[in-house]
């Protein structure tokens, strides 16, 4: 248990580091607790440590962890493939989400939280990465998709979340953080309604550095403290769900 609180002090640092080197502030870099596959009980020792935002990938496990965590104080963002016959149940256990890539989705999500008379916070994934693996809308189409969802007054846009190419080579990974960057800028001048763009959730445990130097604001971190999962990320992030 130890371990965890160790190596979310080492993010710490490394997020410090990576600050300080481009003049940013620390506290306007959030940590995101990934915790895909993480016992609720090992995400509780991390929370009473001071962490304050998860993020899962699979309504299951959502469900499965609600109780054990609803007393510790924490806001929960969903970071995963969102399948449009899981919208109910993420409201139920989400604050915001973070993977929404297609109308489909947005048509879901606005009839659904209208039931409920209530909005939500989300972030669109742009797949900067260009990988068919990989979720999230086609940088090409990013403007035009804005636009559509800019017209659900149920849906309040904070920003923009991608997954960087998976890649020794820091100019290609640094290419997409600054593509995300560069989307942003040009949907923020676009002022479109129901848009109020202060997030950038790029960065994880081996590319937390240069998506803070390319000005993430949430970076998300699972391995590098809470170990290497069982399952593949491809379990994760394809269709089918499978390893
Ligand atoms: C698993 C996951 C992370 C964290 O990845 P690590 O390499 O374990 O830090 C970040 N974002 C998303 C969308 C994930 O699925």
């Amino acid at each position: 248990m130890n371990e965890i609180l160790n190596n979310i002090q080492k993010i710490k640092s490394r997020i410090q580091s990576a600050c300080e080197k481009t003049g940013k502030n620390y506290e306007d870099v959030k940590l995101l607790l990934a915790t895909k596959t993480v016992s609720a009980d090992r995400i509780k020792t991390a929370l009473q440590s001071g962490a304050t935002l998860i993020g899962e990938n699979k309504i299951q496990e959502l469900k499965e962890k609600y109780e054990a965590l609803k007393s510790i104080p924490h806001q929960t963002h969903f970071i995963g493939h969102l399948q449009t016959n899981k919208v109910k149940d993420v409201l139920k256990y989400a604050n915001c989400i973070q993977s929404v890539d297609r109308m489909e989705l947005v048509q879901k999500l606005d009839q659904r939280l209208q039931q409920e008379g209530r909005s939500l916070d989300i972030l669109l994934q742009v797949n900067t990465s260009y990988e068919k693996s990989k979720f999230g809308a086609d940088p090409a189409t990013i403007v035009d998709f804005a636009k559509s969802v800019s017209k659900f007054d149920t849906l309040k846009v904070k920003g923009l979340m991608t997954i960087g190419l998976f890649s020794a080579e820091e100019t290609k990974v640094r290419k997409c953080f600054q593509l995300l960057k560069k989307l942003n800028t040009e949907l923020n001048e676009l002022q479109l309604p129901n848009f109020e763009l202060i997030e950038l959730s790029m960065g994880m445990s081996s590319d937390l550095e240069i998506a803070i130097e390319e000005g993430a604001t949430i970076i998300r971190v699972g391995t590098a403290i809470f170990g290497s999962r069982i399952y593949p990320d491809s379990y994760y992030w394809n269709e089918t769900g499978n390893p």
